[in-house]
Formats: C-alpha cells, structure tokens, sequence
C-alpha cells in the first residue's frame, strides 16, 4: 500500500539509529530491523537493531552524565522539559500521526495521548523544583538532623507499544527532574515515537548522554547486559507481568530500585442504582479506548442481574456503531490491533468463552482485510471460569458477567491476582464510598471510566505492579533519601 506524501515525509525525518552519548549511531554490525504499520502490514521504516554491547555503550553515556546532570539547576532541568512540552504542542499533529502510522490507533485518539503523553513533560518540569527535604533537632536534643532527596542514578526504562509517547514521557520526565541520567528501550513494535521524543528532548537543549535510546529486536539479551552491570541503579519497566517478574528476579541481582506497572485485569461495576447512560458511555471509553489495549482497560463488566440485559441492549448498540479501519481514515474509532499474535489471542479467548457457554451479542471474529482487525465484540452471560474473566483481553472484547448484590459483586471483582484499576457505577454516596474501600485495587473510576492524569499516582497492586507514576508520588521513585547527622552546635 502507498503512504500518503505527508506520512512518507514525516517518516523519513524520523532518526532511524540508537541515540548513544548525544549521537545518531548504527548499531553494531549495522543491524537493523522493520517497523511496521498494523492497518496495512506494510514496512514504514527500518531502524537500528542493538545489540547486548550497544546497550552496554549506551548505559556508558547515561554514566557518564550522570553527575552533571545531577549537578545541573533544577531550574534548569525544569525549563528543559517545559520546552520539550512546548515542542511537542507544536508538533502535535506530527506526533499523532506517528503513533497511529506504528501503533494504529485513531488520529483522534492519538492527539490525546499527544496531550496526556505531553502533560507528564510540564507537570514533572514544575515538580523539579520542588525537591525538598526536611531539617531538625533529633529526639535527645543532641544533634541536628538533615534529610535529603538525591537522584537514584543511572536509570533503565523499558516501554510497552500500546502508549508509545506516554510510556517514555511517564518515566522520563521524573527521571530527568530528578536529576537521573537513563537508556530508554522502546517497544520493537512502536520505536519510532521514542526516537521522535528523543530528538525533541536534543532540540529542547538536553545536554549528551542525559538520554540515551535503544532500539532492538533482542529486549531479553540487550536488558539483561544493561540491568547485569553495577553502575545501573534503576530498572522501571511497563508491560505484561510475566516479563515483569522476570526483570525483578534480575534486578535482585543487583539489587536495583524497580517501578514495575504490569497487567491489569479491570472489574467495571454497573449497579442497579447507576445511571446507565453514563455507565454506557463510561463502558465505551473503558473499554474501547486504545482498541481495548491499555492495562487501564476494562476487562470485566459485573453488572447487576436486574439490569444486565438492559445494559447489555445498549452497550451493543452503540458497539457495532463503532467504525473500524485505519486511523488515519476521518471517523474511525476501532483500529487494528498490535500484531497477528494479538489477533490470534482475542479470537481464542472468544472463542473459549463460546465454546463455555456465553453468547455473542455482537462480533466475535477476525475480520478479513490487511492488517490485524477483529471486531468490536460484546458478549453476555459470561462464566466466572473463563479464561476471558481471568485473562487480560486487550482487545475490543466486553465480557458481561452478572452479579446478585453488593457483596458478589466485590467478591468476583477481587477474583483476581491483578490491581491496577476498578471502574464502578453507582448513584448511591455510601455504596461509592464502600466500594472505595472494599475494592483492591491501585487507582478506581468512580460513575467515570477514563481516570488516568499526569497529576494522579498511576499504579497497581498485588501483581499489577509496584510504584507510582505521575503525580506528586511520581518523581520518588527517583529519588533516594539521604539522612545525614550533625552535632548539636
Ligand atoms: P506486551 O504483551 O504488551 O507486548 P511485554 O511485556 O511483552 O508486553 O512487552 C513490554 C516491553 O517489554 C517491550 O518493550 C518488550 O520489548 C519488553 N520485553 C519483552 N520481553 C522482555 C525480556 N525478556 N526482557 C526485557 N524486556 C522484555
């Protein structure tokens, strides 16, 4: 398939190498790899392929910078990220139209992550001047006691495909108002918004090696080199949580600070008592946003039995108004899903939730045209002992299961080994505020089905994660206390 002459245009000014130490570098031996557009399955660009040294070399430069960007003015680490924010305002539409070119998301959808992706630039560019610590007399009145905040060190980020630019700014930012150097290696399915980020950064005045990229097919043998070496003191990783607990096994090794923001496996409470065209339009975006692939997504749809039909009738509806096909096409709100891989995922788990009883109200298959699409999908009367109840779906999959009251409801809600993010619809104040507290859960969308901000503490519980990100909680996990002990004068 041919790329529009401004798509062609945007990609070729994308950097295709590693960012290593301030330089556009090949990777060695000049490997190199395809990136492809998920809408059609055609090559849109072909970047540096590291390998396990490159990665090493690439940890050298963060190392190497490490004290002067520690040193540098907060000040002067703020207004880097805020005219990196600026930049990018400017660049929105360029921005979105790589990230829906190699993730396949609508353009709509794309420009908000170019808004919320961007918001972590300025929030954490106003955050880095307000790294404070505290100053006392200890309890035996004997001595004066000084805390402080220090950057952790050289960093490791490794970042999913699903947010391409807010992933990488999500750790990067705080990382960088810190004070912390870091290698960032991107998805190998999304690397170019990385790479375009990157250059942002360079142009925004980010001094040599304070951002150092990695682009790779080899993510286990390029990790396990970088998060191997001593003078690595920080691993944060977004992604599954079974890749997620094997980089913790490394990072004991070497006893690193992790971030880790794993699965999720969202329940999305509706209540007898909700307003049910708020909980439709809350399904919608809780469900659909992204093509159904964020961790945020709501996997799980409990919905009282005295309205789960009703519920049901109406979220089909609005379902198979969505319009499917490339993103860049004007009213498409379903685009492709990530890869075959994931294609063949969602039909299984379809496919097993069928074969065990529940019934498709809309939906169900794969369609069939270039690149990887499967339908936007509502099934009912789904059995608690499904994989699909147990299984992040991240596709465009609503499974409706329904509950008896109160009590069943949080049960089959906390069915569940992950914890990221619980949506629930009630117009009840007191129900909400139980709920608030009997849900186990990171973060909760109460009667609202999008809740992520930069301003917010994004994170999990039990096997959804470890740490926070954005925030006021979000610059700590890159900072490490420093307690120091002076006599009484
Ligand atoms: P997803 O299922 O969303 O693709 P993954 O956890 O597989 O989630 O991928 C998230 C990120 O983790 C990507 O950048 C990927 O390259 C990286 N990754 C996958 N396997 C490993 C590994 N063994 N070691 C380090 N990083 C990995």
């Amino acid at each position: 398939p041919q790329l529009a002459a401004r798509e062609a245009e945007l990609l070729a000014s994308i950097p295709h190498q590693l960012l290593i130490g301030g330089r556009w570098t090949d990777a060695d031996g000049q490997a190199a790899f395809d990136v492809r557009d998920p809408a059609t399955g055609a090559v849109i660009a072909t970047i540096a392929d590291a390998s396990p040294a490159d990665g090493v070399h690439a940890l050298d430069a963060a190392v190497a910078a490490q004290h002067a960007w520690a040193a540098t003015a907060p000040r002067t680490r703020g207004e880097i990220l805020r005219r990196t924010w600026e930049l990018l305002q400017e660049r929105t539409e360029e921005a979105a139209l790589l990230m829906t070119l190699e993730m396949g998301k609508p353009l709509a959808e794309a420009r908000g992550e170019v808004a919320y992706g961007g918001e972590f630039l300025r929030w954490f560019a106003e955050e880095a001047v307000r790294i404070t610590g505290r100053f006392g007399t200890n309890p035996e009145g004997t001595g004066r006691m000084l805390v402080a905040q220090r950057p952790v060190g050289p960093c490791y980020f490794i970042t999913p495909w699903n947010f391409p630019l807010a992933m990488a700014t999500r750790k990067i930012a705080p990382a960088l108002a810190a004070g912390c150097t870091a290698v960032i290696k991107p998805a190998e399915l999304t690397p170019l918004t990385t790479l375009f980020l990157a250059g942002l950064l360079r142009e925004a005045g980010l001094p040599d090696g304070v951002l150092n990229v990695v682009t790779t097919t080899q993510a286990g043998p390029v990790s396990d080199a970088i998060l191997a070496d001593p003078r690595l003191r920080k691993l944060s990783f977004t992604g599954s949580t079974p890749v997620g607990v094997k980089l913790l096994k490394s990072a004991a090794d070497n006893v690193l600070r992790t971030s880790m923001e794993l699965g999720g496996n969202a329940p999305f409470l509706v209540f007898e008592d909700a307003d049910l065209d708020a909980a439709v339009d809350g399904a919608i975006a809780a469900k659909f946003r992204n093509i159904g692939q964020a961790c945020t997504a709501a996997n799980r749809f409990l919905v009282h039995e005295s309205v789960a039909d009703e519920f049901a009738q109406r979220l089909t509806a609005r379902v198979t108004a969505l319009r499917v096909g490339r993103g860049t096409e004007s009213g498409v709100t379903i685009g492709p899903l990530i890869d075959g891989r994931a294609v063949a995922k969602v039909g299984a788990l379809v496919d097993d939730a069928v074969a065990g009883g529940a019934e498709l109200l809309t939906g169900g298959h794969v369609i069939d045209r270039p690149g990887t699409f499967f339908e936007p999908t509502v099934l009912t009367g789904v059995s608690v002992d499904s994989a699909i109840f147990r299984d992040e779906i991240f596709g465009p999959v609503v499974t409706i299961v329904p509950f008896s009251d109160e009590a069943d409801a949080v049960t089959k809600a906390n069915s569940t080994q992950y914890g990221l993010v619980s949506y629930a619809y009630t117009q009840d104040l007191r129900r909400g505020q139980r709920l608030i507290e009997s849900l186990d859960t990171g973060m909760m969308g109460l009667n609202v089905g999008v809740v992520s901000n930069a301003a917010a503490p994004f994170g999990g519980v039990k096997h959804s994660g470890i740490g926070r990100e954005g925030g006021a909680e979000g610059i700590h996990e890159y900072l490490e206390t420093k307690y120091v002990l002076t006599p009484d004068p």
